[in-house]
């Protein structure tokens, strides 16, 4: 029995046999000439991908180093290090770039193929296990020059825990929802896509786990507990029979909570919005069963993950109008927030994104589609046709500035003209709003509201923003802090503002998920909590132990530490106001 603690990513108890994903599918490389006097370009492309790989192990080799009492996990990783560096590989592979003009790829193929060959022969066992090393070293070399994808061949027949090193968000949203138990995987953070996914298709996730496709066999049980963090492998029986009664506390909680009163109902009979964060592509079933109010942010771009092109004009309006009739049934003055294409950063699009030094801060969202009219134009024709089945609402994901506000709704216009021109039917006031998400933004909040009906603040980038610190990084995540000081300021501004002008904000980043920050924000006086379904009712459970008087106080008390205090401090105290409400709120929590 071997037990691995990693990030709590996503909420929920599975257990099920393992299905190793290992991902180590060959790579597609075509071999060409490189035009003479290009070599010195092709050149410089393998060393940044050299040292592009040579970064990712040594972050590698460091979590692992701290993690492991023996560090003979990180010792792999150092081994991959050494044959990357190599000189006489590295001499090899440069000499078939530069004097024979290959491309790099094919260059790299070459070079590994002649040592992986002189391994193979060789008698000694050492060497014969090093091709496996030398594979790995090669796939992530490759994967650096090409930006290639693994393609779906995930082919599951019975339900299990997905084990690998990490998933794209494509390829985890073409994964089929019944037959997924659980995801565990190495790397990942607790807001990187692949979390966002298993949260919204209430899948129980552990991320972060360092080496866990290196310790479990295919077909091992594995007990994975999604609240805790942690995951057990090839369990003994007392351990199967303590997360049993973990799992049948679990049900009577959730069934304790279905006291008929919607979700958000404070305890003076006070409510707090809940709505839900969508992703299409995976059923929206449960989104009432657990309360959702309406959906608060519609990720769009998930039918361009689903495939490989672009989806076109009726495959989208079939999707919105879907949304928009699903929400009638949600509550009376339901709706659906429907995100304009949100890629670029790690949701990446074949055929759309193109390979960026630093793609958190390129062409991505609002600034990609006002760079490419054409799509954002068929997006926007295909949600206001779906208007006219339910109400809808559209926002525009990554604003900085009024002048991406100015530009899109001078495309909005030309869109609107177009319908009634071929007299489409379409709500003439579909409200368009803002994600308030890049720091600029936050704070030219004022100037940005004139072209707004409402804001929806995107905590997980504006955390991200503000701190400069990567969301889907593990060695950065001590900065990644929604209660820093920096953070809420900006949230006091952006809410004040909103508020002022009475104009709806809603929070949609997972914090408005977590039951300490959550609760602030709804404190300090957004209209709406939105988040994936499987957390509803677990806020709800939080919030119907405190009343509108609890919530001004718990406000006060976080704005009055605002001067001096850190993040963790503030946190803390805000889990120590909160324990003095709610005394079983760790029992709560699990
Ligand atoms: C956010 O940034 O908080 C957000 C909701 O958008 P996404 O997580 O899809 O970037
Ligand atoms: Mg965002």
């Amino acid at each position: 029995m071997l037990t691995l603690a990693g990030l709590a990513t996503a909420r929920g108890l599975a257990s099920g046999p393992v299905y190793l994903y290992r991902g180590d599918e060959e790579i597609p490389v075509s071999e060409y000439v490189i035009p003479v006097g290009r070599e010195g370009d092709e050149f410089m492309r393998l060393k940044k991908a050299r040292a592009d790989v040579g970064r990712d192990l040594e972050t590698l080799i460091g979590v692992l180093s701290e993690r492991s009492q023996d560090g003979q996990d990180a010792k792999v990783f150092e081994g991959h290090l050494m044959i990357l560096e190599d000189p006489i590989l590295k001499k090899e592979v440069d000499k078939l770039v530069v004097e024979n003009r290959i491309n790099a790829e094919a260059a790299v193929k070459k070079g590994i193929d002649k040592f992986r060959k002189q391994f193979q022969r060789m008698n000694d066992e050492y060497f014969r296990e090093r091709v496996r090393d030398l594979d790995d070293v090669e796939r992530r070399l490759l994967r650096a020059l090409t930006g290639f994808t693994r393609s779906n061949h995930l082919e599951l027949s019975s339900p299990c825990i997905i084990v690998a090193d990490d998933l794209t968000p494509s390829e985890t949203v073409q994964l089929p929802r019944d037959k997924v138990l659980g995801f565990a995987t190495n790397g990942g953070s607790t807001t990187s896509h692949v979390a966002l996914l298993a949260r919204a298709m209430g899948i129980p996730c552990v991320t972060g786990l360092g080496f866990v496709t290196q310790k479990v066999k295919p077909g091992a049980l594995v007990l994975l507990d999604g609240n805790a963090g942690t995951i057990t492998v090839n369990p003994d029986e007392r351990t199967i029979a303590d997360f049993a009664e973990l799992v049948r506390k679990q049900h009577e909680s959730e069934a304790a909570l279905n006291d008929g009163k919607p979700a958000g109902t404070l305890k003076d009979g006070g409510e707090v919005k809940i709505f839900a964060n969508v992703h299409p592509g995976v059923p929206f079933g449960a989104l009432k069963d657990m309360g959702a109010r309406g959906i608060g942010l519609y990720r769009s771009e998930y039918l361009w993950l689903n495939g490989e092109k672009e989806p076109d004009e009726e495959t989208q309006f079939e999707a919105y109008k879907a949304a928009a009739e699903y929400v009638r049934n949600l509550s009376p003055d339901a709706h659906v927030t429907i995100r304009a294409l949100d890629i670029g950063g790690d949701k990446t699009v074949r055929g759309i994104t193109v390979k960026e030094n630093n793609p958190f801060l390129g062409n991505r969202s609002i600034r990609y589609l006002l760079s490419d009219k054409d799509v954002f134009r068929r997006q926007l024709r295909a949600i206001l046709r779906a208007s006219a089945f339910g109400k809808i609402e559209i926002m525009y994901p990554m604003v900085s500035c009024v002048e991406e506000m100015q530009e899109a709704a001078v495309v909005m216009e030309e869109v609107k003209r177009e319908l009634d021109a071929e007299g489409i039917r379409y709500d003439r006031n579909v409200p368009v709003g803002a994600m308030i998400e890049v720091p600029a933004a936050a704070i030219n909040a004022r100037a940005i509201a004139k072209y707004c009906k409402f804001f929806s603040i995107g905590t997980n980038d504006l955390i991200q923003y503000t701190m400069a610190a990567d969301r889907s990084n593990d060695e950065v995540a001590h900065l990644y802090q929604p209660t820093h000081p920096a953070v809420l300021t900006l949230m006091r501004h952006i809410i004040r503002v909103a508020n002022e002008l009475k104009l709806p904000v809603s929070v949609c980043g997972e914090s408005a998920s977590d039951p300490i920050v959550g609760v602030l924000w709804a404190s300090m006086g957004t209209d709406v909590l939105s988040m994936s379904a499987t957390y509803i009712p677990l806020m709800s459970k939080i919030l119907r132990r405190l009343t509108r008087r609890d919530l001004d106080e718990y406000k006060e008390l976080a704005m009055s530490m605002q001067n001096g205090e850190t993040g963790s401090e503030i946190l803390e105290a805000c889990r120590k106001w909160m324990e003095s409400k709610i005394p079983d709120l760790e029992a709560l929590l699990i």
